[in-house]
């Protein structure tokens, strides 16, 4: 995909961009997905309240999230579910109302000429007008699908979630074996030995 120029060139892509480390398609899609999510709750006048995100993927996508939303891994309110989909829940830690973005189905499949002249390329026997033609059908293409905003990437369904208890600091304690300080409610407990779970796995 093409990522529009009109796109690279705005402020808060800019931010995404520089805490992610490079332009990619990944990140955009996570962008894209902040830019929605903010727009639905800003619409229940919900933005104000602290926000929680449950994505469940680990891809690009995330830094995006992170920096628009203000959700973070750090803060506790950005979650990680590995289920493998670009999908994000945006919600209100206060009411647990939000919605659920999860992306389209083949939302950024080529048509069947394209993916023609995709192999013709790749095994050398593509001509100076396939090569063109090709460019041209995949500009046309990533500019569709972008015109038609956030929207065209993303299904939207409301919901209301149950919120995750937030993680309780523990005070430390050592551990028996490598004797590093561990939040005691992590340590596994041997008979009177008590392990961080890397000693005790291995
Ligand atoms: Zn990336
Ligand atoms: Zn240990």
């Amino acid at each position: 995909m093409i990522i529009p120029q009109k796109i690279l060139d705005r402020e808060d892509y800019k931010v995404c961009a520089e805490f992610h480390g490079h332009i990619c398609m990944g990140l955009t899609l996570g962008y894209m997905a902040a830019k929605l999510g903010l727009q639905y709750l800003a619409e229940k006048r919900a933005v104000d309240e602290e926000l929680i995100c449950i994505a469940e993927t680990d891809a690009c996508g995330c830094d995006a999230i992170q920096v628009l939303t203000g959700c973070t891994f750090g803060k506790g309110n950005f979650i990680y579910r590995d289920i493998g989909k670009m999908a994000f829940t945006f919600a209100s830690r206060t009411t647990g109302e939000g919605v659920r973005l999860a992306m389209r189905p083949n939302v950024m499949a080529p048509s069947v000429e394209e993916q023609e002249l995709m192999e013709k390329m790749r095994s050398g026997g593509a001509s100076k007008e396939d090569i063109q033609k090709y460019e041209v059908m995949h500009e046309t293409r990533s500019q569709a699908l972008f015109d038609g905003g956030p929207d065209a990437f993303f299904t939207l369904e409301e919901m209301t979630i149950t919120l995750p208890q937030k993680a309780r600091m523990a005070p430390s304690k050592l551990c028996d074996k490598c004797g590093e300080p561990v939040m005691q409610t992590k340590l596994q407990v041997v008979g009177d030995k008590q392990f961080c779970r890397d000693c005790f796995a291995g």
